[in-house]
């Protein structure tokens, strides 16, 4: 090993390959301290032909990559766990914006870009790079892909997979595949970047994207509403979409449970309705035309609502910073969880004409198996797509031995549920190293077949990522 990182430190420069175990230490731990794994070094390549040379090397060598981009991500991904001789990537020197396209709409980058940067750099030119998510300030370019990410914007502009013109990866052989394309339409073949997009890292390395933009909306409201029910939230949804079409660009929901918890543990963020029973829907809508009103067309859709009973408070934010407020309250969810307890948590995903359903049953099943759990329910219901977090008291789960009987039979309600309903035990977390045995037991055999089929074919000495998405043949 000491032949490698010699190599290694040849080939990207000596300071740019970590070892000293406090420079090492953040890299081998996940964002929410669940897993920890070993790896020979931290590579950060400047280039795809140094991505590509350390790759080389690291396949000559039988040492394993881990690619990680923010190390934001919620499942294990990009935590070298796997026990065997491997290095962890990252591509934070990779961070240019390699060009911008204003006919075509479309922008070049580094995979090593954080989303926040490529963000401003659409909106520096007046257009707007919608893949948005709490973590964006950190989170980078090829994590989002590799995740295949969702965040709040995908109602309107799809997830980040929709968002994917083109793509540049370094295959597990070391070879580049070079498929930059800015065409919007290429009926030529199989679509193989597809293959790279929430593969989690496992067959090759994001190196670069080109991504697409889109007009920037000027007129923008933002609302919070209660309703009575879960079912009154989705009635909400439709309301919304037959009044404002396309220019409902958001439609968060989040249960009692979950405003209680922010309440409870985020002082700090300003609550504007009373938390009472029912549920809380943050509404935003947007729209690119300069003489549109957002905040009368969204006043008058609440209105109505509330005249018709479906809606029983509301909130209009007449400011930027009363919309940023809105927002605060949505983005603390993903931190307050772990003050209250010991968090189970989902990322489920049905089809919306389900959703009502799927709660339903989940209401009723989970304190059967955790009575003493708290349930919290948010997430994107625009898009099918709930986090469904099961709290328990810390106190419960001091005992390792016992909090994995009790995560287990918590997965067990909440995936046959999913299942039942059609869903996906993950919407856009993805697999990493959490949800393995729960994904081979949700996934058909034959998809499993061809997804082990494609990591064969690509990876064949099981290089990049092991551990990851795919669970051992034997499971
Ligand atoms: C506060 C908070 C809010 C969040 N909100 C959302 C949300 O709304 N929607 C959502 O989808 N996610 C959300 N997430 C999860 C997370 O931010 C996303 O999964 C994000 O896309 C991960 O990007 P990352 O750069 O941090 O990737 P990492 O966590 O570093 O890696 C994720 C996976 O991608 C692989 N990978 C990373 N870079 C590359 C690359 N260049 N090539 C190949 N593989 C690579 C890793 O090996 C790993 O498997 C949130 C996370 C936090 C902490």
């Amino acid at each position: 090993m000491t032949a490698l990182l010699d190599e290694l430190r040849s080939l990207v420069g000596p300071t740019h390959v970590v070892t000293e175990v406090n420079d090492l230490a953040p890299v081998l731990t996940d964002w929410r301290g669940r897993y920890a794994g070993q790896a020979l070094a931290l590579v950060k390549p400047a280039s795809t032909a140094e991505v590509a040379a350390v790759v080389r090397a690291c396949a000559a060598a039988g040492v394993a990559v881990t690619p990680q981009g923010g190390n934001t991500g919620l499942c294990g991904g990009a935590t070298p766990i796997a026990a065997r001789p491997q290095i962890v990537l990252r591509l934070d020197r990779m961070n240019r914006i390699r060009a911008i396209g204003r006919l075509g709409d479309w922008i070049a980058v580094d995979a090593g870009c954080v989303l926040a940067d490529v963000q401003q750099a659409a909106a520096d030119r007046g257009r707007l790079f919608p893949l948005s998510l709490g973590a964006e300030g950190s989170c980078q370019i090829g994590g989002n892909l590799s995740t295949n990410a969702g965040g709040v914007a995908a109602l309107r502009y799809g997830v980040a997979r929709d968002l994917v013109l083109g793509l540049e990866v370094v295959l597990p052989d070391g070879s580049i595949y070079d498929a930059m394309s800015r065409l919007r339409k290429d009926a030529t073949g199989y679509d193989l970047k597809q293959l790279f997009i929430g593969a989690e890292g496992t067959l090759g390395i994001i190196t670069g994207a080109t991504l697409k933009l889109f007009a920037r909306p000027t007129r923008r409201a933002t609302a919070m509403a209660r309703v009575s029910t879960f079912a009154d939230a989705l009635a909400l949804l439709t309301a919304a979409r037959d009044r404002l079409g396309d220019r409902l660009a958001a439609f968060e929901v989040m249960s009692r449970t979950q405003l209680d918890i922010i309440a409870r543990h985020a002082p700090q963020v300003a609550m504007p309705l009373a938390i009472e029973a029912g549920w809380f829907v943050l509404i935003e809508i947007a729209d690119v035309v300069a003489d549109f009103d957002a905040a009368a067309a969204l006043e008058a859709m609440l209105a109505a609502a509330m005249e018709s009973g479906l809606v029983a408070d509301a909130v209009l934010a007449t400011s930027e910073a009363q919309a940023e407020a809105l927002w605060r309250i949505r983005h603390a969810a993903p931190e307050v969880g772990r003050k209250e307890g010991f968090v189970v948590s989902h990322d489920s995903s049905v089809p919306v004409d389900s959703l009502a359903e799927f709660v339903a049953r989940l209401e009723r099943r989970v304190p059967e198996v955790a009575p003493d759990a708290a349930l919290a329910i948010l997430g994107h219901a625009g898009d099918g797509n709930l986090h469904v977090l099961v709290i328990l008291p810390h106190d419960s789960v001091r005992d390792a031995a016992a909090r994995e009987a009790r995560v287990a039979a918590i997965n067990a309600v909440v995936d046959a549920e999913t299942a039942a309903l059609g869903g996906a035990i993950s919407a856009e977390h993805g697999v990493g190293c959490a949800n393995l045995a729960r994904f081979a037991a949700a996934v058909d055999p034959v998809e499993m077949a061809l997804m082990r089929a494609v990591k064969a074919t690509l990876d064949p000495a099981g290089l990049m990522n092991p551990g990851k998405l795919l669970p051992p043949a034997s499971a």
